[in-house]
């Protein structure tokens, strides 16, 4: 059983070197209000659909009709219309066919959803590999501008959410899946899981903390193996201070903008 890896779930990010790098990107761009949404943002807004804690994914900027892409090996459980789910739009729901170990170890099937598309291209109990069109992307639903609405749960098998109750409807935060997935499309396991050279070390810095490694910290990590780096970074202070870095860019931008 594999490590919790997602691919990316736009066709056009395939063009850029690391998927975080994109998201990060999100931020120079000015596509309204709730476009680049990460999770948890805007808790007054999101209140107006009954979301109490604020967005349930991460949203991506793109332009209308980009190829909306499996991230994971599933089965289509849902495909949603506009008429079935008017704040939804069109969109789709994905069950992983084989569980996976997440990054806090524990294990459980995947769910992964795409909202606001122009039209599905899926049917209900479809299999789809990664990177398949799922739909076209669009605005459809509770939505300001062109953009896929990107869910992540814990569930069962048949795809039933595990943890429901967690205050977002059982969705956690897909970022750090994505710094995963920079990690190991780096090819810094390849060959050893070790971070045994200045390059592995770099790119691990990179797609984790998103600075230069320094000496000190090299030297602790020296010889450890990626992903242990990569549990501990994620719980780290600093990951979290990055996120939040993130977030007050994007104020200060579209506050910017506004004078
Ligand atoms: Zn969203």
């Amino acid at each position: 059983m594999g490590q919790l890896k997602l691919y990316p779930c736009l066709e056009e990010v395939l063009a850029f070197h690391s998927y975080s790098e994109k998201v990060d990107a999100l931020y120079k761009f000015d596509r309204g209000i709730n476009k680049d949404n990460m999770f948890g943002d805007n808790v007054e807004y999101y209140k107006q659909i009954g979301l109490q804690n604020g967005h349930t994914g991460q949203d991506i900027s793109c332009q209308r009709g980009v190829n909306v892409i499996a991230s994971i090996k599933s089965w289509v459980r849902e495909e949603h219309d506009d008429i079935q789910d008017i704040n939804a739009g069109y969109g789709v729901v994905l069950v992983s066919t084989e569980p996976y170990i997440w990054l806090d170890g524990e294990e459980a099937y995947v769910k992964t959803i795409y909202w606001h598309n122009y039209k599905n291209l899926v049917e209900l109990g479809d299999i789809v590999e990664v990177g398949q069109p799922l739909g076209l992307s669009d605005s459809t639903g509770f939505s300001t501008g062109d953009h896929v609405h990107f869910g992540l749960k814990k569930c069962d098998k048949d795809g039933n959410t595990l943890n429901h109750g967690n205050g977002y409807f059982g969705a956690v935060n897909p970022y750090p899946y994505w710094a995963y997935w920079d990690l190991t499309n780096m090819h810094i396991c390849s060959e050893s899981c070790k971070l045994d050279t200045d390059k592995k070390m770099g790119l691990a810095y990179q797609a984790v903390l998103k600075r230069k490694s320094d000496e000190e910290g090299k030297k602790f990590w020296w010889d450890k193996c990626v992903f242990t780096f990569m549990d501990e970074a994620m719980k780290q202070t600093e990951y979290m201070r990055i996120t939040r870095i993130l977030q007050i860019g994007k104020f200060v931008l579209q506050l910017a903008k506004k004078l």
